[in-house]
């Protein structure tokens, strides 16, 4: 507008000058109104070429990069900026026209020009392109650079699908991923990687240990599953807490599941090293499969897997509608047990334990029973569940005080013997642990040698130390100590010297294998021999036949403690036992 007045003028300023030029000879009082007029000519004059010389360098001038580019895709301009900042990001020898994206340049090409301001990585940098598309087609590109806040954004983004501590991606990225990968319609599966115990190992190591364990393990759960199959994107994730997922956007073959299952239990069941200790750690595996119609379950079935895996001790288990009913039935249990003890549901059994040279009863173990809607629920179901609710120590700390009534009772009527009670990691671990012990020792004035400890020795090789220290702590109380299913963890015949152990249980899995060849039998006699250098007892569980008994006989086991005497009975028959042996 001001252009167009400033034309105005002086056009007519002109035509004003040019007459006086003609009129002034003949009338020279005119003079100073022409030499003003004139003077006010030039004024404009300049102004005018000055404000058109402007205009004309505006794009030159921006300090932000300016491209044009014609509709063909071709840079007819860059201005200074954008020619000082091509050379910056790609050399001397750089054009602006590196600057453009091939995205952008299809869209020019196209003729569809994004209406947002599109914002696309340039090297290292993020650029937001502010377009504007000229009457003769020409895309006008101003550059502006959103690094700062573009960095901002993604890390946010990065952050809220990703675990900070593995680098894995997580709970939401994994949610979503099914979500897209069904949208496509892939057939997925989803395998879930639990590993327990980590709580106990992070207490004792500290929580960076754990967090560079918990990396290590990340990379290589990555690894066994993007091995799996060839050229395919396999998604990685820590799902929560100790809970990793790998999610496939395809159906597995049984040798496919097969690998994994291997190549896991290769990775997960051997000693896990954190800050240079070895822990054994216990796992459970879950896979579940689904048609992308039913995408939205699928998280749910690989814990139903996961669960019913870790509840039958299953290392690896694949969904089966018939689980649904077994974990239903779980949670039912589950609820129903932590009423067991105010509801007086529970009670001891006792099973005996023989001396087999002289056919004498030399004590019982006591065997935790459950009653529960007038069913006997077995220990091998409700025990895991009580480990898993945080109900054993208490379920634990009411079996010590039984046992040391019962056994309270029996003495007082003159038998003299010993029960063993099963004690369970939880227990063991716990610091009041030696207390609950003592109190039941004095409740019932028993004489502490009476009461035996069955500890598993996976539970001793956890934290070697700690268990020392805590055997120790027992031992001094005056009870003593038995290794519970000996043979069947982390066997190893050094940790038994540094322990102060009285007696070992051979596991009843090698007793059952006596009469199938002579490998179980040289285990049984190692075992033997090893408990009699070290000054230990000895006795073979789940004793059934005649035959055991020669063997064992042979071998010289001199206790032994099964069905082939006695099943565990209620403490009103196993009494009668005194009478029998
Ligand atoms: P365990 O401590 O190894 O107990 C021995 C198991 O073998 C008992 O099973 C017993 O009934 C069974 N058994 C004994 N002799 C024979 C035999 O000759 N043949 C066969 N087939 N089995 C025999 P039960 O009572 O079902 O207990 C299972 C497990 O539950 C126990 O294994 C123990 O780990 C756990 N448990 C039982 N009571 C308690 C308890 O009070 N506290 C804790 N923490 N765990 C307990
Ligand atoms: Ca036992
Ligand atoms: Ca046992």
């Amino acid at each position: 507008m001001t252009h167009r007045l400033a034309l105005a003028a002086f056009v007519f300023s002109s035509i004003f000058a040019a007459f006086m030029l003609w009129y002034l000879p003949m009338h020279s009082y005119w003079l100073v109104p022409t030499a003003i007029v004139l003077l006010l000519l030039l004024i404009f004059a300049s102004v005018w070429a000055n404000n058109t010389n402007k205009v004309a360098q505006l794009p030159r001038q921006n300090p932000l990069p300016v491209l044009v580019v014609k509709a063909d895709g071709n840079l007819i301009f860059a201005n200074p900026s954008a020619n000082m900042l091509a050379c910056r990001l790609f050399g001397e020898e750089a054009s602006a026209a590196d600057l453009l994206p091939s995205a952008l340049l299809t869209s020019i090409r196209n003729g569809n020009i994004p209406t947002t301001s599109p914002i696309f990585q340039i090297d290292q940098y993020w650029y937001r392109f502010l377009l504007a598309q000229s009457d003769t087609k020409e895309c006008f590109c101003y550059l502006e650079d959103v690094t700062e806040s573009e960095e901002r954004r993604l890390k946010l983004e990065y952050m809220a699908y990703h675990d900070p501590v593995t680098n894995l991606g997580n709970r939401a990225m994994l949610l979503e991923k099914i979500e897209q990968l069904a949208d496509e319609d892939h057939y997925l599966t989803l395998v879930l990687v639990a590993i327990e115990s980590l709580d106990e190992a992070a207490s004792v190591q500290g929580l960076p240990a754990t967090e560079h364990y918990l990396t290590i393990l990340a990379e290589n759960l990555a690894r066994i599953f993007s091995s799996v199959i060839k050229n395919i994107e396999v998604t990685t994730v820590r799902f929560n807490g100790y809970e990793f997922g790998a999610l496939f956007p395809c159906e597995l073959s049984d040798a496919q599941k097969h690998l994994i299952e291997e190549q896991l239990i290769a990775l997960l069941g051997r000693p896990q090293s954190i800050a240079n200790r070895d822990y054994w750690l216990n796992y459970y595996i879950g896979m579940a499969g689904t048609n992308p119609k039913n995408a939205e379950h699928l998280p749910r079935r690989a814990h139903v897997a996961l669960y019913s895996g870790r509840a039958n001790d299953q290392r690896f288990q694949c969904y089966d509608v018939h689980l649904e009913q077994l974990i239903a039935e779980r949670a039912r249990l589950e609820q129903a047990l932590s009423q067991a003890i105010t509801n007086n549901e529970l009670a001891l059994h006792y099973q005996a334990q023989i001396s087999i040279n002289d056919n004498h009863l030399v004590g019982f173990e006591s065997l935790m029973r459950w009653q529960h809607e007038g069913k006997m629920v077995s220990p091998g179901i409700f025990i895991p569940i009580a480990e898993r609710h945080g109900l054993i120590r208490e379920l634990g700390e009411w079996a010590i005080d039984e046992t040391c009534r019962t056994l309270a009772k029996w003495l007082q009527e003159g038998h003299q013997t010993m029960i063993a009670v099963n004690v369970s990691a939880q227990q063991f671990i716990d610091p009041n642990f030696a207390r609950i012990v003592r109190q039941a020792i004095s409740k019932y004035q028993v004489p502490p040698s009476c009461l035996q400890l069955e500890i598993t020795e996976s539970l001793l090789m956890e934290d070697e130390q700690q268990s020392l220290r805590l055997m120790r702590e027992l031992k001094a109380l005056g009870v003593s100590l038995a290794i519970d299913d000996f043979g069947t963890g982390y066997s190893s015949f050094a940790y038994l010297s540094r322990f102060p152990v009285d007696k070992l249980k051979i596991d009843r899995s090698f007793i059952l294998g006596l009469s199938k060849g002579p490998k179980d039998e040289a285990i049984v006699a190692a075992m033997l021999d090893v408990g009699e250098k070290l000054g230990m007892q000895v006795i073979a569980e789940g004793v059934e036949h005649d035959h055991e008994i020669s063997k064992l006989k042979r071998l010289n086991c001199q206790l032994v403690q099964g069905f082939y005497f006695s099943k565990p009975l209620p403490s009103e028959q196993a009494i009668k036992l005194f009478d029998e042996y």
